[in-house]
C-alpha cells in the first residue's frame, strides 16, 4: 500500500516517539503500558488532527483553496490545528464553534483553544449546541464562496476518507516501530470522537495484517452509533485505497462507558486519569479526550480486563490545551467521585 499515491504536505514531526510508561505500569500492577506520543505531532501544541491535515490541506492546496473552513465545539483541537495549519500555508481560516457544553466560564469560551485559534489569525463564529453543524458549515461556505474566495470545507475533526489517511499512516509507523524493537503490541486503545483517527487505524492494521486489536473509548455518542461511524468510515478509507472489503465490522469496538455526562464534560475518573498521566510520567492528557481514553485504559487495568504481561499501547491523541480551558475542575472538591 503506497500512500505516497496521495497529496500530502509534510509538516507534522513524525514518527511520533513510541515511550514505556513504566511509573505508571508499576502503579497499575498488570500490563506492560506503552504511549504512542501523537501528542507531539509539532503543529501548535500538537494533537492527532495535525496528520489527518497533511492530506486535507494538500487536497486544499489542488483544488486552489485561499480559505479553509471547519467546525468543531468551542475548545475543539482540531479547529486549533485547522487554524495553524492554514497560517503555515498562507491560507484564510474561519471556524464555526459549536456551544456543546453550555459553560458560562470565561476560560472555557476564550482562553486554551480558543485563544490559539485567534492567535492563529482565524476567524470564529458561534452556534448553539445541537445545531447540525455540517449543515451550518456548508452553508457559511456558500456565503463566502459569494465574496468571491475559493473556500475548501473540513468536516468535523477532519474525518473524511482523506482525512483518515492520516491514520493509516500512522498505523503503518507504529507497526514500523514495534517491528525495529522486537515488541509484540497485544492491544492498541485511544479516544475516539468523530471516528477518522479509528477508521483509519483499523484500515491500516487490516491492510498490512498487523493483527493487533484496537479499542476506541468513546467521548460523545453511544457504542452503536460510534462503532457504526467508525466502520462507515473506515470502508469509505479502504475503498479510497483500493482494497474496499478489508475492514470487518467485528474489527471496530469501541466502549462508551467513560464519557460521563456528557461531551467535553469531565468525570472524576477522567480528572484523575490526567492526574496520574501528569504526576507518575510527566505527560498532560485532556478533560475532553485523551483524559477519558485514559480513564477507560486505567479501568480495564484495575479490573484485569488488560491483564499481567499484556503489552497495550495508549495513543494519545493530544488536546493539552483545552487544560486551559478547563482550569475550574481541577479546583479542589469540583468533581466528587460520584460525579
Ligand atoms: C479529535 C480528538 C480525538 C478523537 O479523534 P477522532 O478522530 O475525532 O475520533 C481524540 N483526542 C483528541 C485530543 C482530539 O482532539
Amino acid at each position: 500500500m503506497l500512500l505516497a499515491r496521495f497529496p500530502r504536505v509534510f509538516l507534522a514531526h513524525l514518527p511520533t516517539p513510541l515511550e514505556r510508561l513504566d511509573r505508571l505500569s508499576r502503579e497499575l500492577g498488570g500490563p506492560e503500558i506503552w504511549i504512542k506520543r501523537d501528542d507531539c505531532t509539532g503543529l501548535s501544541t500538537g494533537g492527532n488532527k495535525t496528520r489527518k491535515l497533511e492530506f486535507l490541506m494538500a487536497e486544499a492546496q489542488a483544488q486552489g483553496a485561499d480559505t479553509v473552513m471547519t467546525q468543531g465545539a468551542t475548545q475543539s483541537n482540531h479547529a486549533r490545528q485547522t487554524a495553524a495549519f492554514a497560517a503555515k500555508l498562507g491560507m484564510a481560516c474561519h471556524i464555526l464553534l459549536e456551544d456543546r457544553t453550555g459553560s458560562n466560564d470565561p476560560n472555557y469560551n476564550s482562553n486554551g483553544n480558543v485563544l490559539l485559534d485567534h492567535l492563529h489569525g482565524a476567524t470564529t463564529e458561534k452556534y448553539p449546541g445541537g445545531e447540525d453543524m455540517n449543515a451550518a458549515l456548508e452553508a457559511a461556505a456558500e456565503r463566502v464562496r459569494a465574496e468571491g474566495r475559493t473556500v475548501y470545507t473540513i468536516p468535523g475533526g477532519g474525518s473524511n476518507p482523506t482525512g483518515a489517511l492520516g491514520y493509516v499512516n500512522c498505523a503503518f509507523e507504529l507497526v514500523g516501530q514495534a517491528n525495529d524493537r522486537g515488541l509484540v503490541i497485544d492491544r492498541i486503545v485511544h479516544a475516539t470522537g468523530s471516528a477518522g483517527t479509528q477508521a483509519g487505524l483499523v484500515t491500516g492494521l487490516k491492510a498490512i495484517n498487523a493483527q493487533i486489536p484496537l479499542l476506541g473509548y468513546g467521548v460523545r455518542a453511544p457504542k452503536d452509533k460510534q462503532e457504526e461511524n467508525v466502520f462507515a468510515l473506515a470502508c469509505a478509507t479502504a475503498d479510497k485505497l483500493g482494497c474496499a472489503d478489508i475492514v470487518s465490522r467485528e474489527d471496530v469496538v469501541a466502549d462508551t462507558t467513560y464519557v460521563g455526562p456528557g461531551y467535553g464534560i469531565p468525570r472524576a475518573d477522567t480528572i484523575e486519569a490526567i492526574r496520574m498521566f501528569a504526576e507518575l510520567e510527566g505527560i498532560l492528557l485532556d478533560p475532553v479526550y485523551s483524559g477519558k481514553g485514559a480513564a477507560g485504559l486505567i479501568d480495564y487495568c484495575r479490573k484485569g480486563i488488560f491483564k499481567k504481561g499484556e503489552r497495550i499501547v495508549f495513543l494519545h491523541t493530544g488536546g493539552a490545551a483545552g487544560l486551559f480551558g478547563y482550569d475550574a475542575v481541577f479546583a479542589d472538591g469540583a468533581l466528587s467521585a460520584s460525579a
